[in-house]
């Protein structure tokens, strides 16, 4: 292994003090986490970037495949070192250049001398350096704009350090450097990419699923604890609010104008992931709307339904065009899973022709027969939680069982 250490580029970082503080503990904790079976990890926080230690070839294959995934980190680069002398500085440049060798390539020497007593200038070092790997392989070239591989040399105090590879990041911002909001995930396509999308803007997230057995199964609920648990492979723990829904569901069948159920269904859904988001401590909530995909998503249904509280309703995809949530839901790995055909609560009481076009007084007015809050603060009692991703059983512990 030539690589000593990865190099960290942080994402977009707030410049105010107190804040880049917090967002480089943030990404530290959250690498520590994403690796936790690798630990011990040795990580050194600068304000500019952040290094951890390769201590073997196993720890650097594990770094670099998830590494891509941590939110926080605009780029990321494998750094090598050796002593500083020009023989070694050669022989290092030889090495790091073999690993794109074998295609033909442009390629160009960047110095950067934090050590300044350091006998060779930048443009010595980049003579040496380029002559040497020029002569080494022939299908390697100069160009000093754009090149495909920049070998970038850094004389620091204690030694040479050089890498020639940096890899994109996630972007975005450490989990838990924006809060926490509660997610109302169904087992469809959107609302699993709205909670990506929030993660990486920093934010932690708790989600909360209604589910109305027997008219929906098992099955729909593995779903949504399946897109739970792919969500965690972000970096974070997800607990999951699991809300039995069923009397209610059937409450406002039998009390409230069918074309007007759905409406108030999606009321109550808010009032209740309202209360669970009291409770959590969570500041907002966060939806998979996306402006005029379906009835309940026009504007007028957006406002009759948000008419049960003033606290923020975050819908990341409220713009956005279903094709390229998709492409998202694909990148995320969420895909497959959301598109398994089982039932989902609203479905099976969706009415034939819901209202487009819902008046509050109206709607508000059909509701106000029944005593919703009862029904309400039940529900939110009666909720599952389940902390994800859940300990696997392992074949040692069934057999203790045994
Ligand atoms: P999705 O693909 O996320 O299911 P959708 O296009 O099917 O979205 P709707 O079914 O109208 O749209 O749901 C809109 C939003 O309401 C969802 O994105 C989700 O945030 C929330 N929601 C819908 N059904 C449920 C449910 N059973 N449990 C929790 N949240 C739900
Ligand atoms: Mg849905």
């Amino acid at each position: 292994m030539i690589f000593k250490e990865i190099l960290i580029r942080y994402g977009e970082l707030s410049t105010k003090g107190r804040n880049k503080n917090d967002f480089i503990r943030r990404l530290r904790e959250n690498i520590r986490y994403s690796f936790h079976d690798i630990l011990p990890l040795n990580i050194r926080a600068e304000r500019d970037r952040m290094f951890i230690e390769i201590e073997n070839d196993e720890k650097y294959q594990v770094l670099m495949e998830r590494l891509p995934e941590i939110f926080g980190i605009q780029s990321f680069s494998p750094v090598a070192s050796c002593n500083k002398n020009m023989d070694d500085m050669k022989q290092l440049a030889i090495e790091i250049m073999a690993q794109h060798s074998n295609q033909p390539l442009t390629f160009k020497v960047e110095v950067r001398r934090t050590d300044k007593t350091f006998p060779y200038d930048t443009h010595m070092i980049q003579r040496e350096l380029g002559g040497t790997v020029l002569s080494k392989y022939q299908n390697i070239s100069v160009q000093v704009k754009n090149p495909d591989v920049e070998l970038r040399v850094e004389v620091r105090h204690d030694a040479i350090y050089m890498m020639g590879q940096i890899v994109p990041g996630a972007g975005g911002m450490p989990i838990g450097s924006n809060g926490k909001s509660l997610l109302m995930l169904s087992g469809g396509i959107d609302s699993p990419v709205a909670g990506y999308l929030m993660m990486k803007r920093g934010v932690r997230i708790e989600a909360i699923h209604f589910y109305s057995p027997p008219y929906t199964s098992e099955h729909s609920l593995q779903k949504v604890k399946d897109l739970a648990n792919e969500l965690t492979k972000f970096g974070a723990k997800i607990r999951l609010h699991i809300i039995p829904f069923t009397e209610i569901q059937v409450l406002i069948k039998e009390r409230v104008p069918e074309n007007m159920t759905m409406t108030t269904t999606r009321r109550m859904m808010l009032r209740i992931a309202d209360k669970v988001r009291e409770e959590i401590g969570a500041l907002a909530i966060v939806t998979g709307e996306s402006l005029g995909q379906v009835a309940s998503q026009t504007l007028e249904s957006l406002t009759a339904i948000n008419d049960v509280t003033s606290t923020p309703i975050l819908r990341p995809l409220i713009a956005a065009d279903k094709l390229d949530i998709i492409h998202i839901a694909e990148r995320i790995g969420t895909y497959e899973t959301s598109v398994l055909p089982y039932e989902d609560c609203c479905t099976i009481f969706t009415p034939a022709r819901p209202k487009t076009k819902p008046k509050i007084e109206k709607v508000a007015h059909y509701e106000s027969f029944t005593d919703f809050d009862e029904l309400i603060e039940r529900a939110v009692r009666n909720r599952e939680t389940h902390l994800l991703p859940e300990k696997k059983v392992t074949a040692d512990k069934f057999a203790d069982l045994l």
